[in-house]
């Protein structure tokens, strides 16, 4: 989830062509790689659409504009979604928790409507599963620490109700970790990373099986993190501040204390965290757009509407339409870059899929598209052992490891 308000950014056009449609040939060298892979994609915010647009995955519309679909996962042999469980903190403020509870219940509901082709999975175990069974095997991550209400006990709810990664902060800073969404903004009450709360998180999340998710957090907020969990930790959908400088994005540095944890950073495709020259153009349109969304809301809020994510995106991506999509190469510029810095056993995909006001590279309008990614590796020189660990294999060892992890605390706990 990427969005405006707190550092608005956006977006491309309404898309309407169908997912078939491809102006990047995939080579059958590259297909069949692709498709031996279980490919795990560590974020997308279909949630949104589930619980507010009455969206069903099962949806076979050609003209849907959505990211996400059972047919395009199949098409793009997506083996394991993360659905991103995000409780906006503006149109959901005072009720977090039971926003939480109303996302996470939209994904089972798709996955009992849809028993033959997904899942719901909490383990590797289960998405290996799943890829036998040929189907989606999904899993839950939330999106900012704010979900917990302060309360280790709503925490541990979450993992109980299958969560399996949170995002410490999203772009809010909350109670126990700042953002690198507000960190300069002197009206926020910041804290120096992560309060001692905030660390006792991380260790109830090392103890439970939940990775810790650095993506959004401020920097010292990494670094805090990095420091106190016993696990590998991920960024489920963070690209390279050296390529495209922007706070939501991980300097060298950081990517070189990731690979040193044993983690992964999880590629993030939104035009503006690849393209510089995207950044640029969408920071310029800034103030007016900003204000032409916010009096847009106003006149939803006067006409007495409820205001969800889906009328602030519907805006952004009117305003994104106005910059030029940027070419696949930046995308996989920052894949290449991570796996070059940090090594090719710590980078993978975490797409932001229908989190980003439709704002991706040329070529990938759907979860059909990421055979393009395959492709564009293996003309990069990646050999195919390569592409399966950027594809989902990364992620797979460390959720693994995350479990192992986890049982060894539980068993110390137990003594
Ligand atoms: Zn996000």
């Amino acid at each position: 989830m990427t969005r405006r308000i707190f550092s608005a950014l956006l977006c491309l056009a309404w898309v309407t062509h169908g997912f078939a449609q491809t102006n990047t040939p995939v080579s059958a060298k590259a297909q069949a790689i692709h498709q031996s892979a279980i490919v795990v994609d560590t974020h997308a915010d279909t949630p949104q659409r589930f619980l507010y647009e009455n969206f069903d995955i099962g949806s076979s519309d050609p003209n849907d504009p959505g990211h996400i679909s059972l047919d395009k996962a199949r098409a793009g042999n997506l083996g394991a979604e993360f659905f991103s469980i995000w409780a906006d903190p503006v149109t959901t403020k005072d009720h977090f928790a039971r926003a939480t509870f109303d996302m996470i219940d939209s994904v089972y509901q798709q996955a009992a409507k849809h028993p033959d082709r997904m899942m719901m999975a909490f383990s590797v175990a289960d998405i290996e599963r799943a890829h036998k069974e040929k189907k989606l095997a999904a899993l839950m991550g939330i999106e900012g620490g704010h979900s917990i209400e302060n309360d280790i006990h709503l925490l541990r709810d979450y993992y109980r109700l299958g969560v399996r990664y949170m995002t410490l902060s999203w772009s809010n800073t909350n109670e126990w970790a700042d953002s690198s969404g507000d960190i300069n903004n002197p009206k926020v009450e910041h804290h120096n990373g992560l309060t001692d709360f905030g660390k006792q998180v991380v260790l109830e999340m090392n103890r439970m099986g939940m990775m810790v998710d650095i993506s959004h957090v401020a920097d010292k907020t990494f670094y805090d993190a990095i420091a106190v969990s016993r696990a590998p930790v991920i960024a489920s959908h963070s690209s390279a501040r050296a390529l495209t400088n922007h706070p939501r994005n991980m300097t060298d540095d950081m990517l070189r204390a990731v690979a040193k944890n044993g983690g992964v950073v999880q590629v993030n495709f939104f035009n503006a965290f690849v393209d510089d020259s995207y950044l640029q153009q969408s920071e310029a349109q800034k103030p007016e757009r900003e204000a032409a969304v916010a009096a847009a809301i106003e006149k939803l809020k006067a006409s007495g509407k409820t205001v969800t994510y889906l009328d602030y995106d519907q805006q952004e991506r009117e305003w994104a339409a106005k910059i030029p999509r940027p070419p696949l190469k930046s995308l996989i510029d920052h894949i290449d870059h991570i796996a070059k810095v940090a090594g090719i056993d710590h980078v993978g995909l975490g797409s932001d899929f229908d989190g980003v006001s439709g704002a991706t590279p040329q070529g990938i309008d759907s979860a059909a598209d990421l055979p393009k990614i395959t492709q564009a590796l293996l003309d990069r020189g990646y050999s195919e052992a390569d592409i399966h660990k950027v594809l989902g294999g990364n992620l797979l060892r460390v959720f693994t490891e995350v479990e192992r992890v986890s049982r060894q605390m539980q068993t110390e706990t137990a003594k």
